[in-house]
């Protein structure tokens, strides 16, 4: 497969539903304007409900926008039908037919084409082995494992050629093994292809795995679009902090900024943060410290108590309390006598680049 690839543009895109209880029109994606470039895989990801599967299904054009518009590459698209646009879906149920075998099904896209039988026998056969179902083509739907399912629904999609393949939670139904080494596959297989990929998930670990940005969305709003990296270590809110990876806030005040670090007095004691543009002495600040970037220390940092202390193997969980807040520590390689236990008495330290102030 050898084609350009192409991006997708969302111009100020708004879908408006009838909520079903009140009759009341609501926005299930409201003003979303994203640029996907071409060759990446970009994830949505966020709670049930935000809005990513009719993003999905209006670019996929299953669902029209009722403001603004979607573009492939420059081509406006709002117009065009699901089978007009250069695009294919995966679904999370496979959708595939079930009185059919596994070439058939792939076949089924490429004959409603008109594509001469000896091309699409070479297209099939070939798509067969990047899924590595070479050899099953023969076999029932029904006789196939759910992996090898949803390899036939991905090879189904990619055999039409899409510039944009797109993914609507296509794991969801599989055990939680064959989730991980099926989304080893499909990330080979779109890098093998260099096809646009844009994946629907609620699974922030799938999210990470996956993407070289990732979208996340919130009641039908764009809250951030990023590196996993980025939305890692530089959460935009608290919601996002949350929702990706685990996340303790803390609260304190300004006492000090300079050219580089504040300080932020947090249960009476001192601690170094990096400086945030716009940070003013007097104000309340407050920093995400995710469990791998924080420790404990006998002599600094911030007066905690132990209230779990739990070896998990290659780290030591702790959660200590720090004034009425509850913080998670994830403690890797720990020596076993440095050991804290609960009821100890000790502080709370972290690198100043190890926080983040939100
Ligand atoms: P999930 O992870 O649960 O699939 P999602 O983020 O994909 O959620 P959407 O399916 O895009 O969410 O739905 C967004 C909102 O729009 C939800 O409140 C949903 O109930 C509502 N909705 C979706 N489709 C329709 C429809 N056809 N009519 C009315 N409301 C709808």
């Amino acid at each position: 497969m050898s084609k350009d690839k192409k991006g997708v543009k969302l111009e100020h895109i708004s879908k408006i539903y009838k909520d079903p209880k009140t009759g009341k029109d609501f926005y299930a994606v409201k003003d979303t304007t994203l640029e996907i470039k071409p060759g990446s895989f970009v994830t949505l990801l966020g709670p049930s409900g935000c809005g990513k599967t009719t993003t999905l299904r209006m670019i996929a054009g299953f669902e029209s926008p009722d403001e603004g518009e979607i573009y492939l590459c420059d081509e406006a698209i709002n117009e065009l039908t699901p089978n007009k646009r250069d695009t294919a879906m995966v679904f999370q149920s496979y959708a595939l037919l079930p009185h059919y075998n596994v070439f058939d099904n792939v076949a089924y896209g490429l004959k409603l084409r008109k594509v001469p039988k000896d091309e699409i026998k070479e297209k099939v056969m070939k798509i067969l082995d990047l899924v590595e179902l070479s050899g099953m083509e023969g076999r029932m739907t029904n006789q196939l494992s759910g992996g090898q399912q949803q390899r036939v629904a991905l090879a189904r999609a990619l055999v039409l050629e899409p510039s944009v393949l797109l993914f609507d939670e296509p794991l969801s139904n599989l055990d939680a093994k064959l989730r991980v080494s099926m989304r080893t596959e499909i990330r080979r297989i779109q890098q093998e292809v260099g096809i646009t990929a844009i994946y629907v998930t609620h699974d922030q670990s799938e999210a990470m795995a996956l993407s070289d940005e990732i979208i996340i969305m919130e009641k039908g709003i764009v809250a951030q679009k990023g590196t996993p990296e980025e939305i890692y270590y530089h959460p935009i809110n608290e919601f996002v902090a949350d929702f990706i990876g685990e996340a303790n806030f803390l609260t304190g005040k300004v006492v000090s900024v300079d050219d580089k670090y504040a300080e932020l007095e947090i249960e009476n004691e001192k601690v170094k943060v990096m400086k945030k543009d716009g940070m003013n002495v007097g104000e309340d600040a407050k920093i995400v410290l995710r469990p791998e970037g924080g420790f404990l220390s006998d002599n600094r940092g911030i007066e905690c108590e132990v209230v779990l202390s739990c070896f998990m193997g290659a780290y030591q969980n702790y959660h200590v309390k720090v004034g009425d807040t509850i913080v998670k520590l994830a403690d890797y390689n720990p020596n076993i006598e440095n050991v804290y236990k609960v009821g100890d008495k000790c502080k709370l330290a972290f690198e100043p680049e190890s926080v983040h102030v939100l």
